[in-house]
């Protein structure tokens, strides 16, 4: 197995590193994209999705390393941003996952990753066999168990902010959220909105899971399809990205757009459609911080005590960022590029050598 850097084929992107890797005898193959060490260790979740082909398995590891960079910068975390995404898996998942953590060994620390779509911490600990750059083990393992509880309060300070800034409230109290996701981070979400007195509208093309939402907080269940037509203030994406797009933006009945999914925007001009329908666009990777800030007592040897004010952070990170679109006339998602564009430039020219930077 030979990690390969492949930057010459992708002269398109500004990712530090591109690696495929692979490992017959496993079933193994993956790329693991870091786009920037330049805050820290580049650091991202292991997906292990069905794509349509393979060259759309690339192009998501690029643009989430990319959305874990500057989730990290704007969450003050020195982290820099990568993603791993398994390309074939063999029908023996522990060789696989094993041969995934020799391909993460071999990176020597300049990537660490831990479970995502796909994945769980059980194969996080698999993975943990060969590999020390690895976190999101299972709870009494020494790790930092499911995230989702933490990236779904983010989400609601996240909510809170946008609210704050648009209606002069952060009270979210009697207001209507709609989610679309009732899985690990949209139950989480639903159970503690609903704790403060929010009507819920939920949906999942799993039924099971809308019932589990339903009766624990007593939301409405509603169709999959039915998701972006539907009346609320707030709506959460908890499912998967690309699912504002000139398509479903034009049905949105909601203020405030605030949930957990990465990569929510299709392409940057649906950030702009948000901005022109008037509806305010929480940026996904300010919004859904909670879980990367979670790890890194596992990731950076932080103290616990550390975690829960940063993550209570993301409502004035949000407002920082909502307060710079109105002063600048640019829609959030731009300010929000901006910002994390303007800390990386900075670490960038406090590390260059004296004599380049006088
Ligand atoms: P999950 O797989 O547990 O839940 C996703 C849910 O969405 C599933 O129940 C699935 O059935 C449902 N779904 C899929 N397609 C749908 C559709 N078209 N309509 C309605 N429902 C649909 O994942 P999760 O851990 O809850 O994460 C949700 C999103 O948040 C993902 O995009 C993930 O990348 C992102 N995220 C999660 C965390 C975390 O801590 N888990 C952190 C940051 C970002």
């Amino acid at each position: 197995m030979s990690p390969l850097t492949l930057e010459e084929l992708r002269p398109d992107t500004d990712h530090e590193r591109v690696v495929f890797c692979r490992d017959p005898e496993a079933g193994y193959r993956a790329v693991i994209a870091l786009h920037s060490t330049l805050a820290g260790p580049a650091v991202g979740g292991t997906r292990l999705w069905s794509y349509p082909s393979e060259a759309d398995a690339v192009t998501d590891a690029l643009r989430l390393s990319q959305g874990m960079t500057y989730k990290n910068a704007l969450a003050g975390l020195p982290l820099g941003g990568g993603k791993a995404v398994i390309l074939a898996g063999g029908t023996d998942r522990e060789a696989m996952l094993r041969a995934h953590g020799r391909a993460i060994e071999r990176l020597g620390g300049s990537f660490m990753t831990a479970e995502d779509v796909g994945t769980s911490p059980e194969d996080m600990a698999i993975v943990r066999r060969e590999t020390r750059y690895v976190a999101g083990l299972p709870d009494g393992s020494g790790g930092s168990g499911d995230p989702s509880p933490r990236t779904a309060h983010g989400v609601v300070r996240a909510m809170r902010a946008a609210a704050l800034h648009r209606w002069g409230s952060d009270d979210l109290a009697g207001r209507t959220v709609t989610i679309q996701g009732c899985g690990h981070v949209g139950y989480h979400l639903a159970v503690e909105l609903s704790a403060m007195g929010v009507w819920l509208r939920v949906t999942d093309v799993d039924h099971e899971r809308i019932y589990r939402v339903t009766t624990t907080t007593g939301a409405e269940g509603i169709p999959p399809e039915k998701i972006f037509s539907a009346k609320a203030d707030l709506f959460a994406p908890c499912a998967l990205g690309g699912v504002l797009n000139a398509e479903t933006i034009p049905r949105l009945k909601v203020k405030i757009v605030a949930g957990a999914a990465n990569n929510q925007l299709r392409e940057p001009a649906d950030g702009e459609r948000l901005h022109a329908r008037k509806i305010l666009y929480a940026p996904d990777y300010v919004a859904n911080a909670g879980g990367v800030i979670g790890g890194t007592p596992e990731l950076l040897g932080w103290s616990d005590e550390e975690v829960p004010p940063r993550i209570e952070g993301i409502y004035d990170t949000l407002l920082a960022v909502l307060r710079l679109a109105k002063a600048e006339g640019v829609s959030p998602h731009a300010a929000a590029d901006r910002l994390a564009e303007e800390r990386l430039a900075k670490l960038s020219h406090d590390r260059s050598p004296k004599e380049f930077s006088e």
